[in-house]
């Protein structure tokens, strides 16, 4: 029995042979041509078939992956057509005289060097995105286009990496999952092994090599392990996770596309919680109806330094299309207490949780806050954005971020760029004060939304991060679900949405106490969607209403 151990894509557990991929070998060598405007035409003829087959597996990919995962397929037909790329491909035939497939590979090797040497990593995941072009041009010129790659049985499929045409020619119902040496977790190999719900370890390593083809194994996707010819022991455990997993997912799996509705017709959002961009696709997959909390300071944990607005726009942007007109709800930074980065260079404090974070270095860093504002409403153009704020405690501090928010307005105005004026602006209710005095903040607002982690920390005067004190963190405490309550109702009262995003959206004993007070949004991390939805369906809150209010409050 041999272990490897890499990082896991997707979760799940698979059990069966290892089917060892390979890229085609096209071997190209570059030779002078003797008239290089009939190899541009050659060249040109090529880019117009390899953009017909991509249009194919956009097609493909659309009916059974969804349009997120497929839109991959279309970045990569204009990916052909980009300009640098084509004029460096024609420069290298016309000035240089050498044959087409020596001209794009060398213009692929050009560009994805250039990717692999960004700093940011989604774009340097991007290499991998113009090797695959590149390849497939070069496919066509050799006629070397195998549309499909087939075997007979349901199998692991190992590679030393996978480019998403290549995942895409597969035959899904017959991968039990995807293992790769190399490759990480934000390639759209992993997305796409997401959005097929095919469990997936990346980066394994290269002693994972091909001397493995045809062994069985076994596919851990949660703990990124591969485990290679493994013994009775290891085989008997788990073949029992692996069924249990897979009844627990099947039935969930029903919930697809059912309405957020209690058996007495009571509705209810079910919307994401996501940290990045990477997140979308689990949304997606899992049928969210929106993202409920997008906790944008991972964007900042995630630098050496600021992002710059440009940086966050392109992030909020892609988001927002993303949901497709879906509401997207972006908290603004909450750095501070366990979320440090080091270049805001923040004192060391006593106190932490109670201390300078979130809007606090907003309200006092002013130039931090504009810059993230701007990214934002600008992003607002793009979708269905609303801004949301956190650590609020008093009513000056949102008609000061009010403010703030006008200006910025009048600045795109000035500069005549594009945003919506209206952008809904809310609040997090996750202190007591904020709960308190909940009646005059949603005079302020257009919508709250309760971060029940914080909110519970607060109120029991509980730090959310000492182990010691877990049998002391109460959520279900009645402090909190009282001041929960009276939030719900002083936003109904005042006809603005309310929306719980802290952990407690995903404990199912609360859904009927929530759904009994009127809450009108749940965001969750999207795997727990489908498990709300279906505890949503089960209740009929009208018959427990009394009861659920007399037990828990
Ligand atoms: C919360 O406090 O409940 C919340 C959603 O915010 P975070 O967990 O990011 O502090
Ligand atoms: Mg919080």
């Amino acid at each position: 029995m041999i272990t490897f151990t890499g990082k896991g894509a997707f979760g799940g557990y698979a059990m069966g042979q290892i089917l060892f991929y390979s890229h085609p070998q096209t071997g190209i060598k570059a030779h002078t041509v003797e008239n290089p405007s009939a190899e541009l035409n050659r060249f040109f003829t090529a880019q117009k078939t390899a953009i017909e087959q991509l249009g194919k597996l956009y097609e493909k990919a659309l009916s059974e992956v969804g349009r997120s995962s497929a839109m991959i397929f279309q970045i990569h037909q204009m990916m052909l057509e980009d300009l640098n790329y084509v004029d460096s491909i024609i420069n290298v035939i016309q000035n240089q005289g050498q044959n087409a497939e020596y001209a794009i590979s060398v213009t692929s090797a050009k560009f994805a060097n250039m990717f692999a040497a960004m700093e940011d990593p989604y774009m340097r995941e991007r290499a991998a995105d113009v090797k695959d072009i590149s390849q497939r041009l070069i496919n066509v010129l050799t006629h070397n286009h195998d549309e499909t790659i087939s075997f007979e049985k349901p199998v692991i499929i190992a590679a030393d990496d996978l480019v998403p045409s290549e995942i895409m020619q597969l035959d899904k119902d017959k991968v039990l999952a995807f293992v790769t040496c190399h490759g990480s977790t934000n390639s759209h190999t992993a997305i796409l092994a997401r959005i097929m719900n095919i469990p997936a370890v990346v980066n394994l390593g290269t002693d994972f090599t091909k001397e493995y083809n045809g062994r069985q194994a076994i596919v851990d996707g949660y703990n990124g392990k591969l485990i290679i010819s493994p013994n009775q022991e290891t085989s008997t455990y788990y073949t029992k996770i692996q069924m249990q997993e897979k009844a627990n997912r099947a039935l969930l799996r029903e919930q697809l596309g059912k309405d957020n509705v209690t058996q007495d017709g009571q509705k209810i959002h079910i919307v994401a919680n996501i940290g990045s961009t990477a997140d979308i696709p689990d949304a997606l997959e899992n049928d969210a109806g929106g993202i409920g909390l997008f906790r944008s300071e991972f964007l900042y944990l995630e630098n050496t330094f600021f992002p710059s607005e440009q940086e966050q726009f392109e992030a909020y942007k892609t988001v927002a299309q993303s949901m497709e007109n879906k509401k997207v709800v972006i908290r603004t930074m909450d750095i501070g207490a366990d979320k440090q980065a080091d270049y805001f260079k923040l004192p060391k404090e006593e106190n932490p949780a109670m201390g300078y974070r979130a809007i606090r270095i907003c309200l006092t860093q002013l130039d931090i806050f504009y810059t993230q504002l701007r990214a934002l409403y600008r992003a607002s153009a793009f979708g269905n954005i609303a801004i949301m704020f956190p650590m609020i405690t008093s009513v000056e501090e949102v008609q000061q971020i009010k403010k703030i928010a006008a200006q910025v307005r009048r600045e795109l105005d000035r500069e005549g760029l594009p945003y919506v004026p209206n952008t809904k602006l809310g609040i997090m209710i996750e202190t007591p004060a904020a709960a308190m005095i909940s009646d005059l903040l949603a005079k302020e607002v257009d919508f709250f939304s309760i971060g029940t982690n914080d909110l519970t920390q607060y109120t029991l005067a509980i730090d959310r991060q000492n182990t010691m004190l877990d049998q002391f963190f109460q959520p279900h405490h009645k402090s909190v679900l009282r001041l929960i309550k009276m939030v719900a109702d002083n936003a109904h009262r005042n006809h603005i949405w309310c929306s719980i995003c802290g952990d407690m959206g995903s404990d199912l004993h609360m859904t009927p106490l929530f759904l009994a007070m009127g809450i009108d949004e749940i965001s969750v991390p999207p795997s727990s969607i489908l498990a709300v939805r279906k505890k949503v369906r089960e209740t009929n809150v009208s018959m427990i209403q009394n009861h659920l209010f007399e037990k828990w409050l």
